[in-house]
């Protein structure tokens, strides 16, 4: 027996919160739906406030579903002495692995060291000749293990050369000096949104996706809501708020890259994902990766590896643009509360929460929350350090239970396990719907652990909308599979369709719609780069 406490987040639920934007007060709404404005409703609402958050489009489908995955300290940053930026992101690391367990997970790297190499890969410094590298990237991984501090995953080591190869295998192994091994987390970066987003429903805030702010409703120069176009129902909104953060990501400033010197090999989900370049292209809203950006990564991903990989080994790619807090000095008042991001207050009283990273979201939304209850003259509580993910509470003890029934039920163990890894606890809820419908046991896709279950899940208790949502976010199959979803869309359209009570037409626009999103797509990166 399985008792599982939800709250959904249903289409019916989704006009039900449209009509509480329009006819309630709130104390704060925020704008965009990634993984830094769903902290900050989170936040919000367990601090007691009355939340509305509105999404243009769908939760993480900004940056927020397009990040590397790694919820890390950033190793990179030790050779610029940014020790605080560090230690705060290996912070957050730990209470994330603490909070939502199921969802995060501990992930080791590998440090190859070759004979004369003056870059170790990862590393962005070099030393006169090379000399002395291998003592200066000890040094830096027992700071970056002491800056954890308790909240260390496990110290790194080193490693001898068969050591290396015998964890990596596929490294070309000519010139190969030692390496080392050092620990940092990874998880699902639009599933972790969409956990952030349920947990701040479930403390009583007021969530919408497809739902976009157009102007603010000002009065004497003072912001007291905003005008709000509902995008499915075509619907335009009058939302008033005391309060409102502006988390509209890369939306907010102009955006910018990192460097990129970093070569990442990070398995993911079924697949592996490498990365990253330092190109963009394509509109904020649809960045894309160009042909040139595949060249690239192939060129240095055959360069460390003994087996030579051609675009034809590419499954998928992807990209995004990083929401960095701009060098020039913004407008207003400025509180700058850490090196890593901005809480920026504009003489209208709008709060801009900028920079950061996903690791960090849930101190940027402490630190945006704390602007608010100090203008508010209130005490600075911060329940959210300890604060479990829906899906998190009871997670060891139902993964075991999980995996019996499941088993009963006819799951494969790799079905099961991807289960476990993106609902948690939750998972038991989409085991109910199969004891209900057995045909809803089926995969999707046959060399993928995605089961017809979830699109249901996402339909009533994630507010997916369009079969892109369940596709590109809810799941990763646009990622996964070689075919990128577009030989399973139909069969999504249909079991959505049924669960939205969508016309014919509806359903067919749905996968028009999903179709030629993923054929500009694939287009793209057929072409050259286009503009940044
Ligand atoms: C290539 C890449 C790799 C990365 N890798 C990592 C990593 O491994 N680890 C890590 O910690 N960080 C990583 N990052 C950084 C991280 O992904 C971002 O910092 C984070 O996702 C930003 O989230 P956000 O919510 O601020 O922005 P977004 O996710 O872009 O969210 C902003 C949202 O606002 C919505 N919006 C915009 N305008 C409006 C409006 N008018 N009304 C309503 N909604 C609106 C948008 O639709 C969007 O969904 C990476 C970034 C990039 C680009």
């Amino acid at each position: 027996m399985f008792v599982v406490a939800m709250h959904s987040l249903s289409s019916s639920v989704r006009a039900h919160n449209l009509s509480k934007l329009d006819s309630e007060h709130f104390d704060v709404l925020v704008i965009g739906g990634g993984v830094t404005g769903a902290g900050v409703a989170l936040d919000a609402a367990a601090r007691g406030y009355r939340v509305a958050l509105v999404e243009k489009i769908d939760f993480a489908s900004g940056t927020s579903s397009k990040s590397t995955k790694l919820v890390h300290g950033g190793i990179r940053y030790l050779p610029n002495f940014d020790f605080s930026l560090v230690h705060e992101a290996l912070v957050e690391r730990g209470i994330l692995l603490q909070n939502a367990p199921f969802l995060v997970s501990p992930v080791p790297f590998v440090l190859p060291m070759y004979k004369g190499d003056r870059h170790p890969v990862g590393m962005p410094f070099t030393t006169p000749g090379g000399i002395g590298l291998g003592l200066l990237l000890r040094m830096g991984l027992w700071m970056y293990d002491g800056l954890a501090g308790r909240y260390n995953i496990k110290r790194h080591r080193r490693l001898k050369r068969e050591g290396v190869l015998k964890l990596a295998p596929a490294l070309v192994s000519e010139g190969l000096k030692d390496g080392y091994m050092y620990y940092d987390a990874q998880t699902n970066d639009a599933r972790l949104t969409m956990a952030l987003i349920r947990t701040a429903a479930q403390q009583g805030a007021v969530i919408t996706n497809y739902t976009e702010v157009t102007s603010f409703i000002s009065e004497q120069g003072k912001i007291q809501g905003a005008r709000v176009h509902d995008r499915i129902g075509n619907q335009d909104l009058l939302l008033y708020a005391r309060h409102i953060v502006n988390a509209k990501g890369v939306f907010s400033v102009l955006p910018e890259t990192e460097d990129k010197r970093i070569l990442f090999i990070v398995p993911w989900e079924s697949r592996a994902i490498f990365g990253t370049t330092d190109t963009g292209s394509g509109d904020l809203d649809h960045p894309t990766a160009s042909r040139e950006d595949i060249v690239y990564l192939l060129k240095y991903l055959n360069r460390y590896l003994s087996v030579t990989l051609t675009e034809d080994n590419i499954i998928s790619s992807y990209a995004g643009y990083r929401p960095l807090v701009s060098p020039r000095k913004a407008g207003g008042s400025t509180a700058r509360v850490s090196r890593t991001h901005a809480v920026l207050e504009s003489p209208s009283g709008l709060v801009t929460i900028v920079g950061g990273k996903m690791t960090t979201y849930r101190r940027m939304a402490q630190d945006t929350l704390d602007v608010l209850k100090r203008r508010d003259g209130s005490p600075l509580l911060h329940p959210t350090q300890s604060l479990p993910l829906q899906g998190s509470a009871g997670w060891p003890v139902v993964q075991s239970e999980l995996e019996k029934k499941g088993a009963m039920l006819g799951l494969s163990p790799q079905t099961l396990s991807h289960l476990g890894r993106n609902y948690g606890a939750e998972a038991v809820a989409l085991l109910e719907l199969i004891v209900d419908d057995p045909s809803l046991a089926q995969l999707l896709i046959d060399d993928l652990p995605y089961i017809r279950a979830e699109v249901i899940f996402a339909c009533r208790q994630e507010m997916a909308m369009t079969p892109y949502d369940v596709l590109a976010r809810r799941t990763s199959i646009t990622l996964e599979d070689r075919r990128r979803g577009l030989g399973v869309v139909d069969e999504v359209a249909a079991l959505m369709a049924k669960e939205h009570q969508w016309s014919p037409d509806q359903q067919q626009s749905l996968v028009d719609t999903f179709r030629s999103a993923i054929e500009a797509q694939i287009a793209a990166e057929k072409i050259g780069v286009g503009v940044a």
